[in-house]
């Protein structure tokens, strides 16, 4: 028997699937993109809701400016990896501005967020073991295969779990605990307080990826470390510009010791060209907006909420998220993907999510709104689920108590 090494299934299988269904969900091509967060597809205009420009700022007229600008002034490219020939002034401005709003002694910009979780690979010696969160995002999972230490898998959200994993560590092992803040697919919260005293009881590291929560949750923005009052007691944050910060880019931020070590020592960072002009440029700006315009964040928590909350009137489920990704399951492909269909049909894009990126089969639709929509725009979401339901069928879950959204402003979904 041979075996086809390009054909393993995974988004492969599921794209197959869905075209059998006449669903055509993925690698979609947008001619334009407007303010309003809506973009157009085979020649009609539909609205985004699925992306995770969280603000809107990725058509904000600032961060636009800056990015040409930047590319006016220092070419379209870094020209060489941080180390050698490609470190910009633009990077140094990014990293001290981005490590004060984490509230971080320093950070290092990494040319996307991927690679500054792969940066952690360099942690992970042959006696370490990272202890990740079975739900880790992929570039965390990648990271620590990476490496030469073990890995631990502790059961989602369950601190009970990792702290037995962490008692049957040999004495010598280097220990480090890595955890999403905001869960990019489910949306809801690690519980950040709870992660750092385990992490303290045992002497192990606590690493947290703010990917989807930098700019988003938080008083400041400053993510799920500024909600949980811990940005004091991280080893370190990873995040990304590719989100609420409408660029590409990542960043590793904590105790300067921490940050230069990374800086020198991992290979996503040392053989890798840096970020382009632009892209810094773009992520400076979209900072600037954050600290200065709170009230798109406000925005996009609210429109979340409403999100949330008319889809349990109508019999969806969007547990278990607390955030602005909302998520609705379905039983298998086949039915995410006609609910897929009917919505964008109706002028809603939104994700459709199956394996290997959830677990336990089935399949999601992954909505977020983003500060650029508004009221209309909510409702015109919710109608299109509405219809859609009535003809599909609703994969209608319990009577849901209104959510209470994981935001930083004191209507905090409860302390732990
Ligand atoms: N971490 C998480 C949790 C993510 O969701 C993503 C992007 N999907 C990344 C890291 C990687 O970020 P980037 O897009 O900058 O490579």
């Amino acid at each position: 028997m041979t075996v086809d090494p390009f054909a393993k299934g995974g988004l492969h299988q599921a794209e197959a699937i869905l075209k059998a269904h006449g669903v055509d969900a993925y690698f979609r091509s947008m001619a334009a993109r407007t303010g309003d967060s809506h973009a157009v597809i085979d020649g009609r205009k539909v609205m985004l809701a699925g992306s995770n420009d969280y603000l809107g700022l990725s058509t904000h007229p600032a961060v636009i400016e800056a990015a040409v600008n930047a590319a006016r002034r220092l070419g379209t490219s870094a020209g060489g990896s941080r180390a050698l020939s490609g470190t910009l002034d633009l990077h140094g401005e990014l990293e001290e501005r981005i490590a004060a709003f984490l509230g971080q002694e320093a950070a290092v910009v990494t040319t996307t967020g991927f690679q500054a979780n792969l940066a952690l690979s360099a942690l992970l010696g042959r006696s370490d073991i990272a202890f990740l969160d079975a739900r880790v995002h992929a570039s965390l999972l990648e990271a620590a295969r990476l490496g030469w230490g073990r890995v631990r898998r502790y059961r989602h959200l369950d601190t009970a779990h990792l702290r037995e994993l962490l008692a049957a560590a040999p004495d010598d092992a280097g220990r480090l605990v890595v955890t999403d803040g905001m869960f990019s697919m489910d949306g809801d919260v690690a519980d950040l307080r709870a992660l750092r005293d385990a992490a303290d009881d045992f002497g192990a590291k606590l690493i947290v990826d703010a990917a989807h929560d930098m700019g988003v949750l938080g008083n400041r923005g400053a993510g799920l470390a500024e909600h949980c009052e811990v940005e004091d007691g991280l080893d370190l944050i990873t995040a990304t510009f590719s989100k609420a910060f409408a660029s590409i880019g990542g960043v590793l931020a904590g105790p300067a010791g921490n940050v230069h070590y990374l800086r020198s020592n991992a290979r996503s960072i040392l053989f890798s060209a840096a970020l382009p002009p632009a892209s810094a440029a773009a992520a400076l700006a979209a900072l600037t907006v954050v600290e200065t315009e709170p009230e798109r964040r406000t925005r996009t928590l609210d429109l979340a909420e409403g999100l949330h909350n008319g889809l349990r009137t109508l019999g969806f489920d969007t547990r278990p998220s607390t955030t602005p990704i909302v998520p609705v399951r379905f039983a298998d492909l086949a039915a995410g993907g006609a609910f897929w269909a009917a919505l964008f049909r109706a002028g809603v894009f939104t994700n459709l999510v199956a394996a290997p990126a959830i677990p336990g089969g089935g399949a999601m639709l992954r909505l977020t709104l983003t500060a650029n929509h508004d009221e209309t725009h909510l409702a015109t979401v919710l109608e299109a689920f509405d219809t859609a339901g009535r003809r599909l069928g609703v994969p209608r879950g319990p009577d849901l108590p209104p959510v209470r959204l994981t935001r930083g402003d004191g209507r905090r979904a409860g302390r732990r």
